[in-house]
């Protein structure tokens, strides 16, 4: 992880030709240029040449960014504005004792009595032996759900499913900059890896796949849909169901996703509008932001009505638990491999 002043070339290159703007949603809502990614770089120049202080301001307006990484498809300049705001929060988090203190119950919540008291109901597959053998990285999800789904389906294609204990990828230290945090996590995630000989890792969550690529590159990191559609596992259910399906802003591989929804017999796929768009509750993370999170958050809950559908498919367990959170119960929410292994005709899996 570098330093901030390490990216002063990227943030340099800034144009500010502000076309970020037309696509960050929260400075559609806002219309303030601090909060995205041409006023973030302003900011963080003058920080970088001392001109600034790091404030509990301008910390605001970082935190507000929700790493949807919208401008930076657009950027021309293609700058990754993710990982300048990480390094500006990693100075923010060195200078305030209480970004460690809240760091210190996040860790508490995430590696212990949180999900421990969830995963009481983590339903576990052992799998069956194939040549083919991959490391599932199931993170906060594989806890607290069990390997169940990923086992059933990864067998199906005629994989093995090597489930050793993961626990959070780390991506909440990440975005609060604390990175000797994240840096634990990524160090004992190698070294587990590592034991095993096996360069091939399967996730399920979109959250934990970009994370772990990130500190992992000498492995070969897929979602599970990946498998799915390279051995043509065709499934079927058990009878007609409509969906919706919400992108979060960490898949990179929709292509994948989209195949097993057009080539599951039985799967009504109705694509909602702007199913790519963030759903801007960032994973829950952003509740002293409630009154901007729940304006972007209403479109997409219009465009989920407007489908039609009754069941939203995601694979991420952040947007899977802001979605259900903010249903108000209008429609059911479902982590997609999860919803097929239920729902599939049993002599598939
Ligand atoms: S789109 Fe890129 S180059 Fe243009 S203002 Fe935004 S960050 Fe700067
Ligand atoms: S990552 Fe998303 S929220 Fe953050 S500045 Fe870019 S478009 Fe805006």
């Amino acid at each position: 992880m570098k330093h901030l002043a390490e990216y002063k070339e990227e943030i340099h290159s800034c144009s500010k030709c502000g076309l970020c703007q037309s696509v960050c949603p929260i400075y559609k809502i806002t219309g303030n240029d601090c909060s995205v990614s041409r006023g973030h770089f302003i900011m963080l120049r003058g920080l970088i040449k001392g001109e600034l202080k790091m404030s509990k301001t301008l910390n605001r307006y970082l935190d507000l960014c929700l790493k949807c990484g919208a401008c930076s498809k657009f950027c021309p300049s293609g700058i990754d504005v993710v990982d300048i705001i990480a390094a500006a929060k990693a100075e923010y988090f060195k200078a305030h004792p209480i970004e460690k203190l809240i760091s210190f119950f996040q860790k508490k919540f995430v590696f212990g009595f949180g999900v421990d008291v969830l995963r009481i109901f983590a339903s576990n597959t052992k799998s069956k032996n194939f040549d083919k053998k991959v490391i599932y990285f199931g993170g906060c999800s594989g806890r607290i759900k069990g390997n169940n789904s990923v086992v059933k389906l990864l067998n199906a294609c005629g994989v093995e499913v090597l489930t050793p204990e993961f626990q959070c990828c780390g991506i909440p230290f990440f975005v609060r900059g604390d990175m000797k945090s994240f840096d634990d996590c990524a160090k004992s995630y190698l070294e587990i890896m590592n034991k095993y000989g096996i360069k091939d890792v399967v996730t399920t969550c979109a959250s934990c796949e970009k994370t772990i690529k990130s500190f992992s590159p000498e492995f070969e990191i897929k979602n599970i849909f990946r498998y799915i559609k390279e051995n043509n596992l065709k499934l079927k259910l058990k009878k007609k169901m409509k969906v919706t399906f919400h992108k979060p802003c960490n898949i990179d591989n929709y292509d994948d996703i989209k195949w097993v929804l057009d080539n599951t017999e039985n799967l009504e796929y109705v694509e909602m509008n702007d199913f790519d768009k963030c759903c801007g509750l960032n994973g829950l993370s952003k509740f002293a932001e409630y009154g901007i999170m729940k304006n972007i958050f209403a479109d997409k809950y219009k465009n989920i009505l407007n489908s039609g559908a009754k069941t939203v498919l995601t694979s991420c367990l952040g947007c899977e638990t802001a979605l259900k959170l903010f249903s108000f119960g209008k429609y059911r929410v479902e982590d997609f491999t999860e919803f097929l292994v239920k729902n599939v005709q049993n002599d598939v899996l």
